[in-house]
């Protein structure tokens, strides 16, 4: 199973409305496609997402990482041998965790395909779905209202409420969407680093707890280990790290400073597959759980982080609704589905992506 051709691809993305966090508006974006073929004729897809807030990469830096550094270390590795290809990678170029994401995602795709089982059998995993929560973007109170009511009517009994702004705003946005959604609907709340201080955070978080808030990640800025360190002494409500926790040594030191209750892991942050699964095994021995996250991905990233949340059950949360936000014409046909607000995966080799749209891929 040597590898023996490794292409990159462009494409355009496009948000089916613009989306708002506390520190960007996005509307339109590029994401990029790898290719690996291997010598018996195996094909694996993997997608980088870059995201220059939170990993420091940009298209143009991943096409470096794949062009000059990963491409050329991983030629001729056996696909199947993930270990060795995240070490061969490693020396090749340090950090560019979303282009190693993107082959590591690729080599997983060829690997279960090679043993004819979907990617989250290959990996140990039994169940074959996880319940996601939808994500509604920073607007005005009421418009996040109205929104979430459409998608309680479309069957997600999750919302995931992007705040950030200050907190009279982001108390009227809770307090405005819990009265229109009623009381069975789990809300949790992303700040994306938004509140600037510790004190400030506190005070709104525990204002927010008559609302029933099932969790709030990444409040505070993504350096700021003291920050959380001291909230996490002052608030009842968990607290999910997001931004800050990016590699195994950032959740290590989370976890000694008993800064969190959950780690959101997505693949983009970590480097792939290979290293998401040593953080999940590793919050699950000292008993914080996980959530699966991603950046703004389509149905080749969400249906690998699918895979990897199904075959972990440490992975208690899911905000994986990254393909939903946008028109995502990359992927025609593809075994994740959703259904009344869960990810479901059939029973098909490898990644499940089963139709790629290569009219809107350009070369690089
Ligand atoms: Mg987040």
């Amino acid at each position: 199973m040597k590898i023996i051709k490794t292409e990159l691809f462009v494409f355009d993305i496009c948000y089916r409305e613009p989306f708002h966090i506390s520190v960007q508006t996005t509307s339109k974006k590029q994401g990029l496609l790898v290719k690996i073929t291997t010598k018996n004729g195996l094909i694996g897809y993997g997608e980088a997402a870059p995201t220059k807030y939170v990993t420091n990469e940009t298209i143009q830096t991943c096409k470096k990482a794949f062009l000059q550094y990963l491409f050329p270390a991983i030629k001729g590795l056996e696909a199947d041998d993930i270990a060795t290809a995240h070490k061969v990678m490693d020396k090749a170029i340090k950090g560019a965790h979303s282009a190693k994401t993107a082959i590591d995602m690729a080599l997983y795709d060829i690997a279960s395909k090679a043993a004819g089982l979907p990617l989250y059998k290959y990996l140990g995993g039994k169940k074959d779905k996880i319940q996601t929560d939808m994500t509604i973007s920073i607007k005005s109170p009421e418009y996040m209202a109205t929104s979430a009511k459409k998608f309680v009517k479309a069957g997600f009994g999750i919302l995931k409420i992007k705040l950030g702004t200050t907190p009279e705003k982001d108390l009227k946005r809770i307090k405005l969407i819990r009265s229109a959604i009623g009381p069975l609907v789990k809300i949790r709340v992303d700040a994306n680093q938004g509140w600037k201080d510790y004190k400030i955070a506190a005070k709104l978080i525990n204002d927010l707890e008559k609302y029933d808030i099932e969790l709030v990640e990444q409040p505070l800025p993504k350096n700021d280990f003291t920050g959380f360190k001291k909230l996490k002494k002052l608030v009842n409500i968990p607290i999910a790290a997001d931004e800050i926790a990016q590699t195994l040594s950032d959740v290590k030191r989370l976890i000694s400073d008993r800064s969190v209750d959950i780690v959101n892991i997505k693949l983009m942050k970590c480097a792939g597959i290979y290293h998401g699964m040593e953080i999940a095994e590793y919050c699950k021995k000292h008993n914080v759980a996980c959530m699966i996250g991603g950046m703004c991905e389509t149905k080749v990233a969400v249906a690998a982080s699918a895979h990897l949340a199904c075959a972990n059950d440490n992975f208690k949360y899911a905000d994986l609704d990254g393909d939903l936000l946008l028109d995502d014409k990359l992927v025609t046909k593809a075994s994740i589905g959703l259904k009344n607000g869960w990810r479901t995966l059939a029973n098909y080799p490898g990644l499940g992506i089963i139709k790629i749209n290569e009219k809107i891929l350009k070369s690089l």
